[in-house]
């Protein structure tokens, strides 16, 4: 097996990824491992904005933002964590600027910022215009510009290399072993440090808006390792993917002036978010378009109406703000709601419904960005997460929109501070000898597998039921169903075959590995989230109606520990604002 050596290691070349690459590569020999394009990576996807209290346009400030962040976390977040992201967000913004980042403009040539939903002026009064956007290709225009920052400064990148391992032992980390896509092949990557960037895991739901790379491969790898898994039954519903396939329509839609209307063409969100209407936070967005669905005021499809059978969706209505203005704040809406939806969105109103989105949960880390073990906060020597992998946590039950671009831009770099600090203590660790065994026993393993399953019928069966049972409403029924299914798809899982038995991108093995993955953390969600007996933020438990802070206002850790998921919990940092009833 080839045996590469760096200082410091990043797995992911998405915002997180990349921007701590540029810190890290200040000090130490950096590589970054990544198993698609770096420019590829779901961060280009990101259309709305990343959230900075700049106040170009209103009396915008830090501290309202911070506010929002605790509120719309539905106070689960750490406070002190939150804090810093928002008190140095817009420095961050100006950086990112300087770097060359081509942000949309006011008229006097400032940054250009909108609205959106849960940021508001003054704790609460009224929407804030605190989303730093790039019309609606932000993440497209950010991510490239990091990546040109890394390729100026000679940062070394390793694409097309998908971790499968994590090699940790007496709690230090000491590098990974990754499958070469493009030529076949395990190789072991040895390291002082390594940072996971891996991003999120969309793609365990059948109606996403995640792209197919998604599948939390970060967590599935930390989870083997022995490491835990922080919250992860915190997920968010996007209240605005495209009818079917849950690709995104931004929030910047929203955020603009479009309006939320039922098959009554009534503006619904009054009933839920009578101060910011459509500006509410997303879980209760998603959740008051479900009800409007589930009491059978969702819009119909003409078949649907001819039949008379209720309809599963509600229209997003932007017609009134007009084709010019659409055009240039949101050019892309046209071209995803034509060739997804059939629609015009400048002359009809677009139909969707809520679409998986963001995890919320992930590799505990603390503020500093290493990676914890425990409820003590014990750190594991030479590791490191950012962005939507880790979990710090920021956006706790719940993440406002625009929040994750800048959690996953700031973590990086000051997640790649952290590693440029520590990196003169750390040293190259032995590589236990049975690291690289155990990696390529899973990948034979993979080609000598002769069982009858199909992976994809497997993956299929995944998705289509966390999307019936770990959707916006939850129940302990489902719940408990969902966990036999997943002890029930784990067994077909082992007898799998690949019918590509070659090396080179064997694109079948891949997504063996990635669905391995799926299905590890997944049970770590369904746990989680039958435990979590309340409603808090994303985890909505329609047989527990109500927030429970005496016995749940806690983080969740998630351990498998011989092949059970064990849970244990820790306390929330709670600085500044005391856990309030939300209101909106
Ligand atoms: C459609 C869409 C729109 C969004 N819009 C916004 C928005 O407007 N504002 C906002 O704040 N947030 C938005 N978000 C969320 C935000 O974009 C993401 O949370 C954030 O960009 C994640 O960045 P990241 O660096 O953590 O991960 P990613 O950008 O997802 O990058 C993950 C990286 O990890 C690598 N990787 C994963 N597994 C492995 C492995 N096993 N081996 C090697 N490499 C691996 C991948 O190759 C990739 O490079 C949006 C998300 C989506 C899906």
């Amino acid at each position: 097996m080839t045996i590469h050596q760096h200082e410091v290691l990043i797995i992911g070349a998405g915002m997180a990824g990349l921007r701590a690459a540029i810190e890290a590569n200040k000090v130490a020999d950096v590589a970054v491992l990544t198993k698609i394009f770096p420019t590829r990576s779901h961060s280009g996807a990101a259309q709305g904005g990343m959230a900075g209290a700049l106040g170009n346009l209103d009396d915008d400030n830090w501290e309202f933002h911070m506010f929002d962040t605790v509120k719309g976390s539905d106070y689960l977040g750490d406070q002190d964590a939150i804090e810093i992201m928002c008190r140095e967000a817009p420095e961050l913004v100006y950086e990112l600027e300087h770097m060359g980042t081509p942000f949309s403009r006011t008229p006097e040539g400032k940054i250009a910022q909108r609205r959106f939903g849960g940021h508001t002026l003054n704790f609460g009064e009224k929407p804030a215009l605190r989303a730093n956007y790039s019309a609606d290709y932000t993440g497209h225009v950010v991510l490239h510009c990091l990546y040109d920052q890394c390729v100026k400064n000679s940062v070394r990148f390793y694409s097309e290399f998908l971790v499968t391992y994590l090699i940790i032992k007496d709690n230090v980390c000491r590098g990974v072993v990754a499958w070469d896509i493009r030529h076949g092949g395990l190789h072991v990557f040895h390291a002082k440090a390594v940072m996971f960037g891996t991003g999120g895991y969309g793609r365990a739901w059948r109606i996403t808006t995640n792209a197919f790379a998604n599948t939390g491969d970060g967590l599935g790898v930390a989870l083997t390792a022995g490491l835990p898994l922080e919250d992860m039954e915190f997920v968010q519903f996007h209240p605005t993917g495209l009818y079917k396939s849950g690709i995104l329509m931004t929030e910047g839609a929203r955020g603009e002036g479009g309006y939320l209307k039922n098959k009554d063409e009534e503006r619904f969100m009054k009933r839920y978010a009578p101060n910011l209407m459509e500006l509410g936070p997303r879980d209760l967005v998603s959740r008051s378009i479900q009800t409007e669905i589930i009491e059978g005021r969702g819009a119909q499809t003409p078949e649907q109406k001819s039949k008379g059978i209720p309809g599963d969706f509600v229209w997003l209505d932007v017609t009134h703000l007009g084709e010019a203005k659409l055009r240039e704040v949101l050019p892309q809406i046209f071209d995803l709601s034509k060739n997804f939806v059939g629609v015009d969105p400048a002359k009809a109103p677009v139909p969707i419904q809520p679409t998986a989105h963001y995890s919320m949960g992930g590799i505990p880390v603390n503020a500093a960005g290493r990676v914890v073990c425990d409820a003590k906060n014990t750190e594991v020597r030479g590791l490191y997460a950012a962005g939507e992998c880790a979990c710090m946590s920021i956006h706790g039950a719940n993440r406002l929109g625009c929040n994750s671009t800048l959690d996953a831009t700031f973590h990086g770099r000051q997640t790649g501070r952290t590693i440029a600090r520590d990196i003169g203590n750390l040293t190259y660790e032995d590589l236990p000898p049975e690291a690289a065994q155990e990696a390529q026993a899973q990948i034979d393993w993979y080609y000598k597998a002769t069982g009858k399953e199909n992976l994809y019928d497997i993956r299929g069966d995944l998705q289509d039921t966390m999307q019936k049972n770990l959707g916006i409403f939850r129940e302990a029924k489902g719940l408990e169903a969902q966990l036999q299914i997943l002890g029930e798809l784990k067994k077909r899982f082992s007898n799998i075959s690949l019918k590509d038995k070659s090396q080179e991108f064997n694109t079948e093995l891949q997504e063996a590995i990635e669905l391995g993955n799926l299905l590890s953390f997944a049970e770590t969600i369904v746990v989680g989230a039958l435990a979590r007996q309340e409603c808090r933020g994303a985890h909505w438990r329609t047989d527990h109606p109500a927030r429970d802070d005496a016995k749940w206002l806690k983080h969740t850790l998630a351990y498998r520990e011989e092949g059970k998921i064990r849970l244990d919990y820790k306390p929330v940092v709670i600085t500044r604002f005391q856990p309030k009833e939300r209101k909106y």
